[in-house]
């Protein structure tokens, strides 16, 4: 089964549609740019046109008053006939009826027919009609400037320009051949820089494809070059990984060591019920002792399912604590008293400095579960002879309590080790146990916000130190 699905690597790849999206923003953005290009240049052109216009008008306006109007025909026909005048028109009045001089340029003519009625004969007659049209529409304008000269004479001289056609095909030209070459390269040059950097993107979608369909935890992202948020991401990726990975081991470790550490009491449970009963009526003494051994075994097993519980509803935070204040130092010297015999029995010198109060919110029967199993553990890794020491103290706001051995020590590599659930030194295994103390005190301490490390080395005895938040 497929649990991520292929990506499609046309339409659904983001760094196609990154540069699609790159290309089309800069052809719209270059397309603005042409517009204003456009607009500032067709303004400049007309500017322009209206000054040469206001240039010819006065020249025309000189020649006339100075050579007269057969001169200005002249100079006329040679200025229309000069390059980039297209159209140019002139006219010469006085008293806005008297035409002297006119000049219109010929395509402005249109010829059209009209059908004129013909009331003797009751027809209609076609005639042809000349009609001046002066082009004018988005593309070309038509100036005109018009003024009265010194002798009362009235001279107009317009004409149409179409710089802006010109402009505008020009512009045109230089969009398709600039902004095809550039479309190009943006979407070319984009697409690449948009592939480069969803890498990391796709390389996570590859990891979790092989996690998820090969079952290969231990692949993990490549970290791309640089320091960004896909570097992050990656780097986030893989601790996320790391994790998981380290919890399923926990995970598989624990329940095969549960499953091994059950095996011996359960054997041994089956092993005395059997005996027990092939011997039954014979000795109901030895029955009874049967009955005895199954009732302790069963008893080691049941408290080693406990304790796992409890430790893993420590863990969970799912512990109902029964937190009230109360005062460490005399709670470690009621579990110290509680394992007076062991101590004398082991010829152990146990002493305490134990100055009070030392106030601190706890459930105390966690509490005594807790300095229990340290003082337990003191006693039963400190051979015969030697010494363990009891400390309570108020430190910076905390309350610190030590429990302090001169006992076989735990070395460095096992000081991180021994906190995990089952686990049992190896020159602890000539004592009782089941390995799983040291995970409670910490899951408990820890639920009340606390911390406990060790110290020490092996054949130097060790400290165990608890600290718990004080209670003002
Ligand atoms: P158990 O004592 O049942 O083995 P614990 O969880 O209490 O389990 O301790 C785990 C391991 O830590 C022990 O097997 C032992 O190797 C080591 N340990 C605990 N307390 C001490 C101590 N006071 N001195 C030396 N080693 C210790």
């Amino acid at each position: 089964m497929s649990f991520v699905r292929s990506v499609d690597p046309l339409h659904r790849s983001l760094a196609v549609r990154l540069s699609a999206w790159f290309a089309l923003i800069f052809v719209v953005a270059s397309g603005g740019l042409f517009v204003a290009l456009y607009d500032d240049l067709a303004s400049r052109l007309e500017r322009r046109a209206g000054a040469e216009l206001e240039v010819l008008y006065r020249r025309f306006a000189d020649i006339y008053l100075r050579q007269g109007v057969e001169a200005l025909r002249a100079a006329v026909r040679s200025s229309a006939q000069s390059p980039g005048v297209t159209s140019l028109y002139v006219r010469l009045s006085r008293g806005g009826t008297q035409v002297l001089f006119t000049e219109v340029p010929e395509e402005w003519w249109a010829v059209r027919t009209r059908q004129v009625p013909e009331p003797s004969q009751g027809l209609y007659v076609v005639e042809k009609v000349r009609e001046l049209r002066i082009p004018k529409d988005a593309m070309r304008d038509f100036l005109l400037t018009e003024g009265q000269l010194a002798n009362g004479v009235i001279l107009e001289v317009g004409r149409t320009t179409d710089s802006r056609a010109v402009l505008v095909s020009t512009l045109r030209r230089a969009f398709w051949q600039f902004g095809g070459v550039a479309v190009g390269i943006a979407l070319v040059v984009g697409g690449l820089f948009a592939w480069r950097a969803t890498r990391p993107i796709r390389e996570v979608t590859r990891t979790a494809r092989r996690i998820l369909e090969e079952g290969r935890h231990d692949v993990r992202v490549p970290i791309p070059r640089g320091d960004n948020e896909l570097t992050e991401m990656a780097r986030h990726f893989n601790t996320v990984l790391d994790r998981n990975e380290s919890l399923i081991r926990a995970m598989r470790e624990s329940l095969d060591n549960v499953a091994h550490d059950l095996r011996t009491p359960m054997t041994r449970l089956r092993g005395t019920a059997e005996l027990a009963l092939r011997d039954e009526g014979q000795d109901p003494g030895a029955a009874r002792e049967a009955l005895g051994d199954c009732v302790e075994e069963s008893e080691r097993v049941l408290r080693m399912l406990n304790t796992l519980m409890d430790v893993a509803e420590a863990e969970a935070g799912m512990m109902i604590l029964k937190r009230q204040p109360a005062d460490m130092a005399h709670l470690l010297g009621e579990v110290a008293e509680m394992y007076a015999f062991v101590a004398e029995e082991r010829k152990i010198d146990v002493r305490s400095e134990l100055p009070t109060p030392c106030l601190a919110s706890v459930d105390p029967d966690r509490m005594r579960q807790v300095l229990g199993n340290l003082v337990d553990n003191a006693l039963k890794y400190t051979p015969e002879g030697g010494a363990v020491t009891l400390s309570a103290a108020v430190e910076s706001g905390q309350v610190v309590l030590r429990v302090r051995d001169t006992g076989i020590g735990v070395s460095l590599e096992e000081q991180a080790r021994i906190w995990t659930r089952l686990y049992r030194g190896d020159r602890s295994r000539s004592q009782r146990g089941l390995g799983l103390g040291l995970s409670l005190v910490k899951a408990v301490v820890e639920a009340h916000g606390g911390t406990v490390g060790v110290t020490g080395a092996p054949g130097q005895g060790s400290e165990f130190t608890v600290r718990l938040p004080g209670a003002v």
